[in-house]
């Protein structure tokens, strides 16, 4: 029998706020081990929880960047459960009035566009950090409580583990472009569960699910999908029911271990937190908080394709926010954006694939292409001086200056030689004459030979057909 896998995913995003959602502290990462904590975010009795009104305002940029509804008023809850790294025994949430609804994220996989849409996007607190020592011990660092998160819930429309990671990307990078979070997976600022079941395919009816938890990579999601939607057909072929549970994804091992059944949102005694006043937000206070928004990946790319760049190019540059900013930055030198484009994706971005940090900046970089700009330099001789500048982090000038490449422009110089290649290669030339046009590109070959590459081979072109025709 043939399935549908069906899965939805809940993406936590930290915010990058000055203090933590509900009280003063600071919100930095790798900061002294509960040295960021106070009597509010450690829920000590009495103490009284203040919103953070950036944590608001960073989350509805989050809802507006991702086609969402915001609520004009939204309310918080408290949803009840123990756990070491949570010293309230419950997490401040939003259920019933989160502050964004019904938004959609449009992925691009293999060609083809596909929107999956955004079940809600809500304000919450993270928990502390647990950090098992390795020989059975176990320590607890607060300073992670009360930090801003969003929840990013979307519908089950996702099928597939491509469809995931696409979905992760698209969703990563543009959150970077509204510069809420530094959604950054190793830091744990990005995080995501994954909610699986499969159907027979094409039935309208969903499976049980299942939810994995502890996804701390991309690559981690790929295969925890991959493995998972296998375990389940599986499971069903032999005659068993999928059981409704949370799985703890081992990456080592490549497997998923069973860690609770799956409670209900009932079982989490949700009620409004007292201490918190419901919040009502203005469509005014919402169309000044759209102003403020940067310019997203989409605009940037028809920005693009308005200098000239093709719809693919342009989707290249502004698939991660570093390119972008360093493709901005290098035009601010040069005002080429085909070229500077083209180098980018052909050179910075291939290098990019085996080395982590860019080693040219964006002034050196356009000093180099503005001497193929104006001919000073062939680009075969650019390509070669980039990757001397990568290695060596010396400028392109004195690169081109070292290596001898800057380009013969000189016409006599240049005439000499063609001349030269018109003596000794009579039999091309009378080809020429002949009608056989193609000759002509041997003879710029030799000149090119003969030049040691350096001579502009536009002009030799068009200086061999000047005498040619004579
Ligand atoms: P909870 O808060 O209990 O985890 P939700 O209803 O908020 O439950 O759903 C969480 C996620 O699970 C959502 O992303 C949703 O799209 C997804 N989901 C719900 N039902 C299924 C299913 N049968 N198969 C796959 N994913 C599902
Ligand atoms: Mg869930
Ligand atoms: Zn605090």
């Amino acid at each position: 029998m043939k399935y549908d896998t069906v899965i939805g995913l809940e993406v936590h995003c930290e915010l990058k706020t000055k203090t933590k959602c509900f009280c003063g502290c600071k919100n930095n990462f790798g900061d002294e081990p509960n040295s960021n904590c106070c009597p509010v975010c450690l829920g000590f009795p009495g103490a009284l929880p203040v919103l953070n009104k950036t944590a608001v305002e960073y989350a509805i940029m989050a809802g507006l960047a991702f086609n969402c509804s915001i609520n004009n008023e939204t309310v918080f809850e408290r949803k009840n459960y123990f756990y070491p790294d949570l010293s309230k025994a419950y997490q401040i949430s939003q259920l019933e009035k989160p502050l964004c609804v019904n938004g959609y994220v449009e992925i691009n996989v293999n060609g083809t566009t596909k929107k999956i849409r955004l079940n809600r996007i809500h304000l919450e607190e993270d928990a502390g950090k647990l950090i098992h020592d390795g020989m059975g011990g176990t320590v607890v660092d607060y300073n992670r409580g009360g930090v801003p998160l969003i929840e990013i819930v979307t519908e089950p429309d996702i099928a597939s583990a491509d469809e995931a990671i696409a979905f992760l990307e698209t969703l990563k990078n543009t959150i970077a472009y509204t510069g809420i979070s530094d959604v950054k997976m190793e830091e744990g600022s990005l995080r995501c569960d994954v909610n699986l079941s499969v159907k027979p395919a094409g039935s309208n009816q969903l499976g049980t699910r299942t939810e994995m938890k502890n996804l701390n990579s991309f690559k981690a999601v790929f295969r925890a999908i991959n493995y998972e939607q296998k375990r389940q057909i599986e499971e069903i072929e032999d005659g068993h029911e999928i059981v409704q549970e949370t799985l703890r994804w081992d990456d080592a091992l490549g497997e998923s271990k069973s860690m609770r059944s799956k409670e209900d949102s009932q079982d989490y005694r949700y009620f409004p937190d007292p201490d918190l006043l419901p919040v009502y937000i203005s469509n005014e206070e919402i169309a000044e908080i759209k102003s403020k928004l940067p310019i997203l990946p989409n605009e940037l790319k028809a920005k693009y394709v308005s200098y000239g760049l093709s719809d693919y190019d342009a989707g290249l540059l502004v698939e991660t926010k570093n390119i972008s900013d360093y493709f901005n930055e290098v035009l601010t030198h040069i005002s080429n954006p085909k070229l500077v484009a083209n180098f980018i994706i052909n050179e910075t971005m291939r290098k990019l694939k085996d080395d982590n940090t860019n080693k040219i900046d964006a002034k050196n970089l356009a000093e180099l292409l503005l001497l193929i700009d104006k001919n000073e330099i062939s680009s075969t001789a650019g390509k070669q001086v980039f990757e001397k500048m990568w290695e060596t982090g010396k400028s392109a000038g004195e690169l081109v200056e070292q290596l001898g490449l800057k380009q013969l422009n000189n016409d006599d110089e240049i005439l000499k030689m063609v001349l030269e290649a018109i003596s000794n290669f009579p039999q091309s030339v009378a080809d020429y004459k002949n009608g056989k046009t193609s000759a002509i590109g041997f003879l710029v070959g030799q000149v090119m030979k003969n030049s040691k590459g350096k001579a502009n081979p536009q002009k030799v072109s068009l200086m061999l057909k000047e005498e040619l025709e004579k």
